[in-house]
């Protein structure tokens, strides 16, 4: 299904939490899921996603700061075990059209496993 900025229909990674649509899932607790890209830019390219619906950063609120550090930390234990931590990755959360977002909830693509140029397209 596709969504759009204007759409509140739920998106492909609530079906992901809910295990509707299978997904390569590297790490999941009661407040988040890590899944492998299912096109992925780079050797290693995983999302990690809140449970919660959080259509975009534009949604974000003081009361989910908690959240966000969790998944955080979650992510810097996930590029130690998938050993991209020392050699380097990219953390990109893309934002409304401009931003390349497709898929509305909010999502940090992690990506390593090769070098990353700078500035990116
Ligand atoms: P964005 O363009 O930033 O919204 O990123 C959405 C990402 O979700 C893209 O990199 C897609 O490849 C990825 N994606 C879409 N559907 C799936 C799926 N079923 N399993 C894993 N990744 C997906």
């Amino acid at each position: 299904m596709t969504t759009t900025e204007n759409n509140s229909a739920p998106t492909v990674f609530s079906k992901i939490i809910s295990k509707e649509i299978a997904a390569q899932i590297l790490y999941e607790d009661d407040h988040c899921l890590a899944f492998r890209d299912i096109q992925p830019q780079a050797p290693c390219h995983f999302l990690m996603i809140p449970k919660k619906v959080i259509r975009s950063m534009n949604e974000l609120t003081s009361q989910d700061q908690g959240l966000i550090g969790h998944m955080m930390l979650k992510i810097q234990d996930l590029t130690r075990a998938l050993g991209i931590a020392e050699s380097g990755y990219r953390i990109v959360i893309n934002t409304n059209s401009f931003g390349g977002q497709s898929v509305y909830h909010l999502h940090f693509h992690v990506l390593g496993g090769r070098l990353l140029t700078w500035p990116p397209g």
